[in-house]
């Protein structure tokens, strides 16, 4: 599956929002987002007049899509999937989006973003109910196991990531054994519960997509 390979702190800088898509740096003062560096572009103050409708719904789209690491055509088909099932569309979205298996093992504390989660799933690195899977689109089910295949144990990145997470505590809906580096995905969590999506509006996705 194709994915974004540019750099990542360009893509908060457009959206002119703090996406979380790298690790410690993040949180530190080397961020571009806490510098207040500027939208990138030849002509960036062409990007910051009043936006129109469809001008603030495709930017906030743009936002969660770039959050998951994800394509057009596969965040599409994830809201073409929210949008049969039953209850509120938006909040079916986020739920298919905090279930793909990369999400699952950077929530897990495994890796440091997504970004990483999901070369450990390419990678091998993961199994789910003692089966390798390295689909970083897999759908995880509440009751799913997920860990580090054995021999994958021992990698420095990994540990390194669990020690780093390991100071921004759990996310209520895995339950995680750091020692064991394994963990259970308990539920698909309530849309009040994911936290850093908090400032996000998936109704404006909705009616995007809608159009
Ligand atoms: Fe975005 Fe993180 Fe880069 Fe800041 S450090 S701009 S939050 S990716």
């Amino acid at each position: 599956m194709a994915r974004y390979t540019g750099p990542l702190c360009r893509l908060c800088r457009t959206e002119q929002k703090k996406l979380f898509l790298k690790g410690d740096r993040c949180k530190s003062d080397k961020c571009p987002i806490n510098k207040k560096r500027g939208i990138p572009g030849k002509d960036p103050k062409a990007r910051t007049g009043k936006r129109s409708d469809y001008g603030i719904q495709l930017r906030e789209k743009q936002r969660i899509k770039r959050m998951y690491g994800m394509l057009e055509t596969q965040f599409r088909l994830f809201f073409e999937r929210a949008l049969r099932m039953p209850g509120v569309t938006g909040e079916n979205l986020v739920g298919l989006l905090e279930r793909r298996l990369d999400n699952v093992v950077y929530r897990m504390h495994f890796a440091v973003n997504r970004n990483q989660a999901r070369q450990f799933v390419q990678h091998n690195h993961i199994l789910v109910n003692n089966k390798s899977v390295n689909i970083p689109s897999y759908q995880v089910k509440p009751g799913d196991v997920i860990e580090i295949r054995e021999n994958s144990k021992k990698l420095n990145v990994i540990k390194d990531a669990l020690k780093e997470n390991s100071k921004s505590g759990a996310y209520p809906w895995v339950s995680v054994d750091a020692d064991a580096m394994k963990g259970t995905f308990v539920s698909v969590p309530r849309r009040v519960d994911v936290t850093d999506l908090a400032d996000i509006k998936e109704q404006l996705v909705v009616e995007l997509y809608s159009k």
